[in-house]
């Protein structure tokens, strides 16, 4: 199959985007932080994924959900038949703030530009917001995760239609078996959201994904939620 122009074109400019931000120095994180994580995956992937900041791994590989929440990640997207490669996966804040606190309102500001920045050139038709701070600079909305998450929501994000997807983040699933299965529930109904989108049949799902939780809390992520 001919590779579509518009795709390669907009895999380029996120390309020029990220080596663009990686010299950011937009807010104070940057002088605490050990590289800028900016995201990971297809570039032109259907199903996005949005978390809050790096955390002390991510800062250090680069990468973002690369420490017990991100091995969660990963199972809950092979339980549903994906991988990292088949989406893409960025944060809110693109470097660790200090002790891995809650980035600031001031941080946030300076950074969203950078995520509505890929969201635009990545053209997601899904979007599944982990946790609060994604669920509310992408929604608008003041609403938190526990009244939102596995609702739905139409909006418009890059000049385009996208439905956002609230989900518990797997930082605090990996603490809480309650909402380990919430988080694991809402899951199981994104390849039926994608398929609403993309008008094609719903895969297997493959569940639960409990082990994971049995990891201990990684300590330096503990500051996080
Ligand atoms: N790692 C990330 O990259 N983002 C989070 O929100 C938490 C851990």
């Amino acid at each position: 199959m001919a590779a579509d122009p518009d795709a390669l074109n907009r895999r380029a400019e996120l390309a020029a985007y990220a080596t663009e931000t990686s010299a950011c120095t937009r807010c104070r994180l940057a002088s605490g932080r050990t590289q800028v994580v900016f995201g990971v995956g297809d570039p032109a992937a259907d199903l996005m994924f949005v978390g809050e900041a790096p955390g002390f791994h991510e800062d250090k590989q680069g990468y973002p959900f690369v420490g017990q929440a991100g091995k969660l990640l990963d199972q809950l997207l092979a339980g549903i038949g994906l991988t990292r490669d088949n989406v893409y996966i960025a944060n809110v804040i693109k470097c660790r703030p200090p002790g891995n606190r809650d980035p600031q309102p001031d941080e946030i500001e300076a950074c969203e530009r950078h995520l509505f920045r890929q969201i635009e050139l990545i053209e997601p038709k899904l979007i599944a917001t982990l946790g609060n701070f994604a669920t509310k600079l992408l929604s608008g909305k003041p609403h938190g995760i526990t009244r939102v998450h596995g609702h739905p929501q139409e909006t418009k994000l890059g000049g385009r239609p996208v439905t956002l997807y609230p989900i518990y983040h797997p930082a605090a699933a990996l603490y809480t078996p309650a909402m380990l299965r919430t988080l694991e529930d809402d899951f199981r109904r994104i390849p039926a959201l994608l398929a609403e989108q993309s008008g094609t049949p719903a895969q297997v799902i493959q569940f639960p994904v409990a082990a994971a939780a049995a990891a201990p809390p990684p300590a330096e992520q503990l500051g996080l939620f």
